[in-house]
């Protein structure tokens, strides 16, 4: 059957069946709850069938149903649902579950941030672009750390599985991809209150990465240079320090003790 990739859908399919086994097996869904964005044409969607408990996934593309039918009729514990991931509420599916896709490039950050969100969701193997792999994976002092790596650390541990290139894909993308892998801490790092004071400092602090932490947070909130050179001092920091080298522990700390309102 013949299907025309839709760029608006950010449709680029798989095919090498090694690379999808890998992918499937370092996902580690063995009797598990499966949840799939954008199943395409398949590709991912029986391998994942073989090892799951069950598998549940969203495709938008309603012309893609007569490809995908005969895989869903193949299996009993496999549903297809023809809707848009990001109106779904997970929920429904299951307490514990489990995320394995090749996603659409063009809503790859909405899509971790739903996972972030959706307290359900355990783990999450993703195909996405090799440079948000890159700044979700970042250490502090590198290039690429800023506060996607920050906030999904907090979240999760995240390591990189594979690197996947772009001849992989048909039709082939304009970037190199990798797989990435996202396990959700089980207990929070911080209490409701101090959450709330950390995702909005490290927001702060990265809007312009070239400032320090000082000046970002003095534009943010007007609180007094000096007085935020004294918090910092006090907390074994550098008044002249830059967002790009404040570690995880670092911001959890002074999330801990922030004394001004926001
Ligand atoms: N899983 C297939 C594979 O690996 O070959 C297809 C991956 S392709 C990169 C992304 C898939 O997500 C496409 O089938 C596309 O139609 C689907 N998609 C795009 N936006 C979506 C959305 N908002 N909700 C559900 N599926 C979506």
């Amino acid at each position: 059957m013949q299907h025309q990739a839709k760029k608006r859908y950010g449709q680029n399919f798989l095919r090498d069946k090694n690379l999808l086994k890998k992918i499937v097996n370092e996902s580690h869904i063995k009797d598990k709850n499966v949840i799939e964005v954008g199943p395409g044409q398949g590709a991912l969607t029986s391998f994942l069938a073989e090892q799951a408990k069950h598998v549940t996934c969203f495709e938008i593309d309603q012309s893609l149903k007569p490809i995908l039918d005969p895989i869903e009729e193949a299996y009993d514990h496999l549903d297809i649902v023809y809707a848009d991931f990001m109106e779904q509420d997970l929920k429904a599916y299951g307490n514990e579950l489990h995320v394995v896709a090749n996603v659409p490039y063009y809503i790859t950050t909405p899509i971790i941030f739903k996972l972030i969100e959706t307290k359900e969701i355990k783990t999450a193997s993703l195909m996405i672009q090799k440079e948000v792999c890159d700044r979700l994976i970042a250490v502090p002092g590198t290039k690429a750390y800023n506060n996607l790596s920050v906030v999904m650390s907090y979240f999760a541990k995240v390591y990189k599985m594979m690197d996947v290139k772009r001849h992989m894909f048909v039709p082939k993308p304009n970037v190199d991809s990798a797989v990435i892998r996202i396990e959700k801490r089980e207990k929070p790092l911080l209490n409701d209150a101090q959450e709330k004071i950390f995702l909005d400092i490290v927001k702060t602090a990265f809007k312009q990465k070239r400032k320090t932490l000082v000046n970002n947070w003095f534009e943010a909130y007007q609180i007094p240079k000096n007085d935020l050179q004294n918090f910092l001092t006090e907390h074994q920091l550098d008044v002249n320090i830059r967002a790009e080298k404040v570690t995880l522990a670092e911001f959890l700390a002074i999330a801990k003790v922030w004394p001004y309102d926001l």
